[in-house]
């Protein structure tokens, strides 16, 4: 089903109410001095994104029971500063829709408290965000390991936009959140939700599997803004299975991935608040990278990071056969 209910790509900014409440809420950080328009527009998008939140909990307490349906969408959309009321099903990312016309820095509070956000999936990341050189292609979220069938989690708060298979994601969900960001759900072997349904975090949208263009069982997991993704590592710690930060500066030279800045690393350090929870859970192993060399073969790089052949390739399930030179694999 494809649903696009009107056009209005611009968010209404200006609309936001003025009060002081919403001013002190507001912090974007403007790095872009000719934009002290947009600045504006951006503080007043941030007090709305909170009045769309409080509409998804009035929806929660008239309907608390099964799937909850999202009622009057043209009102009840989430982030409709940011999206306006388009709502379709039709493509993961709008290809009309850029990044031009924002502020270098744009400040996004992803959750009042912790309660707000759960973790999609706790496993290891397989395969990271990044060019890939193997495929010669961006790799535009992280594989989590999973077996087919464990399941998959919300991270936010949000609304189901895509609830259907769609080309080499296979069964695939996205959720709009009232943050801001979308979250994509890739490779599932069944799909819990249906579009348009309120979800609140923590809910399993779905089961994995190894759906569409996979190697075998993972979630391909996505994190986006304006329909455009950044590494799901700058919000998610994947040690402690924690969100980073409530409020998230987002840079834009986080976005995109060319084959010049594919050693880009997010630098995980600068989002740590102080308040950050200890993740009531155990696993703590440290995940590391190395990247191969000329002459590298998996006997030799198992043994100079002390892992068998076997773990090693189990660590990186997207390579088959011999290890090319130049990627970067996982080792612990
Ligand atoms: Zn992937």
């Amino acid at each position: 089903m494809a649903l696009v209910l009107a056009v209005a790509t611009t968010p209404s900014f200006g609309q936001g109410k003025g009060s002081k409440k919403g001013k002190k809420a507001a912090q974007t950080k403007v790095q872009n001095d000719n934009s002290k328009k947009d600045s504006t527009a951006i503080n007043d998008s941030t007090t709305a994104i909170f009045e769309d939140a409080v509409i998804d909990k009035t929806v929660r307490e008239e309907a608390p029971k099964g799937p909850v349906m999202l009622t009057d969408p043209k009102r009840n959309l989430p982030s409709k500063v940011w999206y306006g009321i388009q709502f379709s099903d039709d493509y993961v990312k709008k290809p009309s829709v850029t990044l031009d016309s924002l502020p270098d820095e744009i400040t996004i509070k992803i959750v009042k408290d912790y309660s707000e956000f759960c973790f999609p999936m706790k496993n290891v990341i397989t395969s990271p965000y990044g060019w890939r050189e193997r495929w010669d292609r961006p790799h535009r979220g992280v594989d989590i390991a999973l077996n087919t069938g464990d399941p998959v989690r919300c991270a936010f708060n949000g609304v189901v936009r895509i609830a259907k298979s769609f080309g080499g994601y296979g069964n695939l969900v996205v959720v709009r959140h009232y943050n801001g960001l979308e979250t994509v759900y890739g490779h599932l072997s069944r799909v819990n939700v249906k579009q348009m349904q309120v979800v609140k975090a923590g809910d399993v949208i779905g089961f994995g599997g190894s759906t569409g263009h996979s190697t075998g069982p993972h979630l391909h997991f996505e994190v986006r803004f304006q329909y455009e993704p950044f590494d799901p590592e700058w919000i998610l710690d994947f040690k402690n299975y924690t969100l980073r930060t409530r409020t998230l500066y987002l840079n834009k030279t986080y976005f995109g991935i060319t084959k010049r800045n594919r050693t880009y690393k997010a630098d995980k350090s600068i989002h740590k608040e102080r308040e950050l929870p200890k993740a009531g859970d155990k696993a703590k192993k440290k995940t590391e990278y190395y990247t191969t060399k000329r002459g590298d073969t998996w006997e030799k790089v198992a043994k100079k990071f002390k892992v068998s052949e076997t773990q090693l390739k189990t660590m990186n399930p997207d390579i088959m056969g011999k290890l090319p030179v130049g990627e970067e694999i996982r080792v612990h």
